[in-house]
């Protein structure tokens, strides 16, 4: 396969893995998986959280797809690989450091796509239960709160998007 193709898969791994993690949140982890999932809707300050356990869980198929991939010279499976594992430091990234401050590594960010994502993961934590939930997806969100963003822009609202 040309490098374009396996740059293309690892691109439709990373948004496959969008909607796995929307799938997971809503059905695993709102679902049988919520007594580790629980505490990450508590509030409060917690260092370490059961809730860490589920990037062990989404390591294992990025170790599977680089470790066989790599032994067996499949490259489009190292490509899944390499877009599991992107997606894992994004979700990280975004989830952890971005929204929820739990490293202080950058300053709050004006940016509007920042402001919505942001926005709807703090309508996800509103809901302190495991049912009647909202807004489970991370990176890709729906247009409501788009729109409730601009429209906090157009009046001049500071951008209200703190996340307990
Ligand atoms: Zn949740
Ligand atoms: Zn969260």
């Amino acid at each position: 396969m040309a490098w374009i193709g396996y740059i293309l898969t690892t691109i439709g791994a990373f948004l496959v893995m969008e909607f796995l993690a929307w799938a997971s949140h809503k059905y695993v982890m709102h679902g049988f998986l919520w007594s580790l999932h629980k505490d990450h809707h508590d509030g409060g300050y917690h260092p370490f959280q059961k809730n860490d356990a589920f990037f062990l869980i989404f390591a294992v198929p990025c170790w599977l797809s680089l470790m066989f991939g790599g032994l067996y010279h499949i490259g489009w499976l190292v490509a899944v690989g390499i877009g599991i594992f992107l997606y894992g430091w994004c979700y990280f990234l975004v989830h952890d450091v971005i929204i929820h401050q739990r490293f202080k590594w950058f300053k709050r960010s004006n940016s509007r796509y920042v402001k919505v994502i942001r926005w709807a993961h703090k309508m996800h934590h509103k809901h302190r239960q495991k049912e009647h939930g909202e807004s489970f997806g991370l990176l890709i969100v729906p247009l409501k709160y788009w729109e409730k963003v601009k429209r906090d822009e157009k009046m001049n609202m500071p951008a209200d998007t703190e996340v307990i």
